[in-house]
């Protein structure tokens, strides 16, 4: 291999010699701060945020020094986040950051490679393509099924459905890409009553409406009623979810698809985190008939723990997914090489699948497994701990949600808040089915038998 020679006459630059510095100073202070987790409450005291006040001032004229602005983040800004990263936290669904990805991700700013163009840096281009094959392969999608590495599952979805958008518009005669949606012909979109507000959300960004969908009922777990389901054809989008975000059920794949892929339907499934059961062999059988979908969205970011922001669209027809996000047209001949940028609404963008590349390595077939085991394990555990002690349960425990009632709405919202503040734990608030709930979501591979004893002591204790 040449090796480049280096210049005799070149001398060291001194501006290198302060960062240096200041990158030492950050991973220090970054290692501090996880070390210091397990010895503070998980979300930031009201001091701690009133503090936040010496960083929110107007910008200065004059230049700061880096390592002085990395001293205001560690000692100010620091302090005021939620402790996230640490074995306690059990809000929304939020995981969190498995070590190869965290440090994959100080590689990855280290690096400032820009992934939309695999001619920019080959790196990201290859291991994005490695690591979304190995999250297929995980997910039980099909092979040949296209992908991208996007922000979010909310992204991801407006990336798959545009995919959708796009191929049931072509079969009617009409590009989509080329010439919008005025004047196009119809299309129909189904979602479930308890599709996650940020689906919604996507299908408005594409135009597709909010309100104009059609609501399926669903039963007491939130799973769309096949016996429910309105008249499906090739103008129609039918929107599945695998993991509804607050009791984690799925809706009834196996008996909606089959019969949906007749009628012509395009068939796309949320999975945020739920489609990750499909890692594990005991909660396999949750994803059966999902694979039978056209389109999938997931995170990253939830289940597998690989940090923020990761998101996954997959789309078994992959020239749909090229036609809605390639610059180039549409069916231009393409090399043997994957294009980041065709499958991703972004051009520029952070190499995000380095991370994602970092983090499954990490883990492995059985590593992903066994996060995905042992977080509904101790869901399962929770759950028998606050039925013993006499609180309702609201859901079918099937995955990693407990959603808990501790009486009437006022004395279930009073319990939560004063967990917040006591510190041990957070959990946060949700309404199911018209009941105000408290609900518990254990996505971090950090949490441990003891974190999950010690939360829920202090739930039982404060809700007495
Ligand atoms: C979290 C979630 C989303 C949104 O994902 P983001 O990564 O926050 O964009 C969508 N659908 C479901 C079911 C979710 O749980």
């Amino acid at each position: 291999m040449p090796t480049r020679t280096p210049n005799p006459a070149s001398k060291p630059r001194p501006e290198l010699a302060s960062r240096t510095a200041v990158l030492q100073q950050a991973a220090h202070s970054a290692v501090e701060y996880l070390n210091r987790l397990d010895s503070r409450p998980v979300a930031p005291t009201s001091e701690s945020i009133a503090a936040l006040s010496a960083l929110c001032g107007p910008l200065p004229n004059e230049q700061t020094d880096p390592a002085e602005v990395v001293r205001l983040l560690s000692e100010i800004g620091g302090p005021a986040t939620m402790a996230i990263s640490g074995g306690r936290f059990f809000g929304f669904v939020i995981g969190g950051c498995l070590p190869a990805a965290m440090a994959a991700g100080w590689l990855v700013n280290t690096w400032d490679q820009n992934a939309g163009l695999w001619v920019a840096t080959p790196v990201s281009a290859d291991l994005e393509a490695t690591a979304v094959e190995w999250a297929r392969e995980l997910l039980g999608l099909p092979e040949g099924t296209a992908s991208s590495v996007v922000t979010g599952a909310t992204i991801a979805n407006f990336s798959a459905l545009a995919a959708a958008r796009h191929q049931l518009l072509e079969r009617a005669g009409w590009d989509v890409e080329a010439d919008g949606l005025f004047g196009a012909p119809e299309l129909h979109v189904v979602v479930g009553e308890e599709a996650h507000p940020s689906l919604l959300k996507s299908l408005a960004m594409l135009g597709l409406g909010k309100n104009r969908v059609v609501r399926v009922p669903v039963d007491k777990q939130g799973r769309m009623r096949a016996d429910a389901l309105p008249h499906l054809d090739d103008r129609t989008i039918l929107c599945l979810q695998a993991g509804n975000v607050n009791t984690g059920s799925f809706d009834p794949a196996g008996a909606i698809c089959p019969e949906a892929r007749a009628a012509g339907a395009w068939i796309h499934v949320d999975g945020a985190f739920g489609l990750w059961a499909a890692a594990s062999p005991n909660y396999r059988h949750l994803v059966k008939g999902f694979e039978l979908a056209d389109s999938w969205a997931t995170d990253a970011h939830k289940w597998p723990n690989l940090g923020y922001d990761c998101g996954l669209a997959f789309v078994r027809d992959a020239p749909a997914l090229r036609a809605a996000m390639s610059l180039r047209a549409a069916y231009l001949e393409r090399g043997a090489r994957r294009e980041p940028s065709d499958y991703t609404p972004e051009l520029s963008r952070r190499a995000r699948g380095i991370e994602l590349w970092a983090g499954l390595r990490q883990l492995g077939k059985a590593g992903m497994a066994e996060i995905v085991d042992r977080t509904c394990a101790h869901a399962q555990r929770f759950a028998a701990g606050l039925k013993a002690a006499g609180y309702e349960v609201l859901n079918e425990v099937v995955l990693n949600q407990v959603l808990v009632s501790f009486g009437d709405a006022e004395k279930t919202a009073r319990v939560i808040v004063r967990l917040q503040e006591e510190g041990t734990c957070w959990v946060g608030p949700t309404k199911w089915q018209g009941k105000t709930a408290m609900r518990i979501s254990v996505s971090s591979w950090v949490t441990s038998e003891e974190d999950v004893e010690q939360s829920l002591a202090a739930m039982l204790r404060i809700a007495r």
